[in-house]
């Protein structure tokens, strides 16, 4: 099976991190065409994954575009889907891995007679995107997706809540290698020195910096946490977020945590981070989608505290393996947090045992099993000529 996989992106956030590990099993027979150039191709290269930038232009639309700004952008599209079409005649199916490979994927499936899988790794949902881009994806998905895979139950229900057709749904999660979850203990204490840990109870907090990520919900926490309790924020604003980042900047200085917060920006280093800090916290203001970084931080071995919503709430049970708290409120944040450093054995057996679930429940060769499935169903019910016509016969 030969797929074209789509990405928007040049930059690996937790949707590219996550098509990495799907499309490295079929790294002989597909390519990654993206529509921008970044750091998530060097990645890709590095897995010898084929990748292709297949526009330079940046495209205007955005999750909150307005429908005026989003035909505005129609010219730029163009050329993208005339390439995208003549590119997927090589293939035997489209694989849209976020919204606006979506839109660009449906109509390249319609006209390169190739069918079109949508990997959703987004809540549909006003907190998330403009109604007119919210409309366009569920039209797009119902009309032209033969199967679209949620990354969550939370992420299916809203879509089938938004109107989208719930016959054509999968929920599939992300899928990790937890060998790879596994620190060298010897470089930790060092890796803490370098930091200025030492002797903190550390809440790593891995994310890139964006408003409703909610670092400043932790920040907040902090504030009402024992002085020995210091935060590092890990992550960048990856989609130029720069108030933002400013406005942290001076939320520490305002709460005099210059001496208890660390911002360590973009880092490839996570599971060192990770297993160097004593308690992960997520703090997302709106639901999320999935949250890798939750079951990252399980796989480390950490005990993880995470916003009681969308995904979250599959991954984390409370007291079992982990602790959800309301979004949004630091004061229960600080509870939590202010728990776990007074009691460190019984939050090490909740770490366990989330250790021990996760690696079985987000097995990552389960996972690439349940896509390759899934894919494998939908190419053997093609019409076996359909695609040998389409081949004699592309539109461009
Ligand atoms: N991440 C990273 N470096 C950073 C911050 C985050 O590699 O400095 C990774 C993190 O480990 C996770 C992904 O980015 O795998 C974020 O995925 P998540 O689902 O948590 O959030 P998203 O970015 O998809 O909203």
């Amino acid at each position: 099976m030969k797929i074209l996989f789509l990405d928007q992106s040049g930059k690996p956030g937790g949707a590219e991190l996550c098509l990495i590990d799907i499309a490295k099993p079929y790294r002989d027979s597909c390519l990654v065409g993206l529509f921008a150039d970044g750091t998530f191709r060097d990645l890709l290269e590095q897995q010898q994954i084929p990748v292709q930038v297949l526009t330079t232009q940046s495209l205007a639309i955005r999750k909150e575009s307005s429908l005026v700004q989003g035909l505005g952008s129609i010219g730029q599209l163009i050329p993208l889907i005339a390439r995208v079409v003549k590119t997927a005649s090589k293939y035997d199916l489209i694989y849209a891995n976020t919204q606006k490979a979506l839109v660009v994927g449906a109509l390249a499936s319609f006209f390169s007679r190739r069918p079109l899988v949508y990997h959703l790794h987004d809540i549909l949902s006003t907190e998330h995107f403009s109604s007119t881009n919210l409309r366009l994806a569920v039209t797009l998905a119902n009309r032209f997706a033969s199967l679209v895979i949620a990354n969550s139950q939370a992420a299916k229900a809203a879509f089938v809540a938004a109107g989208g057709k719930p016959e054509i749904i999968e929920v599939v999660y992300n899928g990790f290698a937890s060998e790879k979850y596994l620190a060298e203990e010897s470089s930790l204490n060092h890796l803490r020195q370098n930091l200025g840990l030492d002797g903190q109870f550390v809440v790593g907090h891995f994310s890139r910096l964006s408003p409703w990520k909610g670092q400043h919900i932790l920040l907040e926490a902090l504030a009402h946490c024992p002085d020995d309790v210091t935060a590092i924020l890990v992550g960048d604003a990856l989609f130029g977020e720069q108030d933002y980042v400013e406005h942290l900047h001076k939320q520490v200085a305002k709460l005099g945590l210059e001496q208890r917060v660390r911002f360590l920006g973009f880092r490839s280093d996570i599971v060192s981070l990770m297993t160097a800090c004593d308690l992960i916290a997520h703090t997302s203001t709106a639901p999320e989608p999935f949250g890798r970084v939750i079951v990252e931080a399980m796989l480390c071995g950490k005990p993880v505290v995470a916003a009681e919503a969308g995904g979250a709430i599959e991954l984390v049970e409370t007291g079992k393996t982990g602790w959800l708290v309301t979004p949004g409120n630091p004061q229960q944040l600080a509870e939590v947090i202010t728990t776990c450093r007074q009691q460190p054995e019984y939050v090490a057996t909740i770490a366990k045992e989330s250790q021990r679930q996760a690696s079985q429940r987000f097995n990552l060769t389960n996972i690439n099993q349940q896509i390759n499935q899934l894919l494998g169903n939908l190419y053997s019910a093609l019409p076996c000529n359909e695609l040998q016509q389409a081949d004699k016969s592309p539109p461009f």
